[in-house]
């Protein structure tokens, strides 16, 4: 059975209390329900401010999930004020989300600052899951995973075609050597599985539909 990756971006959302409660209503729903986790790999991706606490409480918890951050400095620690470096990263998370289309939007992230991201990121043990728009965005070597989310199924509550996501990511790992693929984009409970059944799909990285645990829980079910 191939290992599926399903990861949470809650984005710009939750108070350390929301998150406390999403931990434990999460929680809640594998002890109602258990099921094998053992292809799975669960990673969830809050905010800077809540990583502490969310470490601590899926401790606690003993939730099997891993915690990603949605962003990193381009620039390794210094004299960058405002910045959260790769080796700060590092001591919360295994995981970082790097260019997500977002931030290419918002923050005119660029190729060449990207690149610097996945570099600081591998150099301090975090893995990148770097985002995708399509066929023709740019890939820094040494980028495991990717992710490909066409922006117009962000947020949008119309995702791509199972069909065309496939072909997308067998082109990937054809040409750049790309171990897995990811596919995000208005992912729920109800289509994950059209995706996850495609042979080159190796999971889903899920915005909105994550910030409920219930039915965050259900994705990873049906996946
Ligand atoms: C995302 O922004 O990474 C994403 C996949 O969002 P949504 O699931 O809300 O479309």
């Amino acid at each position: 059975m191939k290992k599926l990756f399903i990861v949470a971006n809650w984005k710009s959302n939750k108070t350390i209390n929301e998150t406390e409660k999403w931990l434990h209503d999460f929680s809640g729903e594998f002890k109602r329900n258990p099921f094998s986790l053992d292809h799975k790999e669960v990673i969830v991706s809050p905010s800077f401010t809540l990583l502490e606490h969310s470490r601590y409480c899926a401790s606690n918890l003993n939730l099997p999930i891993e915690l990603a951050t949605q962003d990193i400095s381009p620039f390794d620690e210094g004299a960058y004020t405002g910045e959260i470096n790769a080796k700060q990263i590092r001591e919360f998370a295994d995981y970082v989300i790097i260019g997500h289309s977002e931030r290419r939007k918002n923050f005119n992230e660029s190729d060449e600052m990207l690149s610097k991201k996945v570099e600081l990121a591998n150099k301090y043990g975090l893995t990148p899951i770097f985002c995708v728009q399509g066929k023709e965005t740019q890939i820094p070597s040494d980028s495991p995973i990717i992710a490909y989310e066409p922006i117009d199924a962000i947020g949008t509550g119309h995702p791509d075609t199972a069909e065309n996501a496939e072909d997308i990511a067998s082109f990937f790992k054809r040409n750049h050597g790309v171990s897995y693929v990811l596919y995000g984009g208005s992912v729920t409970s109800k289509n994950v599985k059209d995706f996850t059944q495609m042979p080159n799909i190796d999971g889903v990285l899920v915005g909105a539909a994550s910030l409920d645990a219930k039915e965050f829980y259900e994705i990873i079910q049906n996946a």
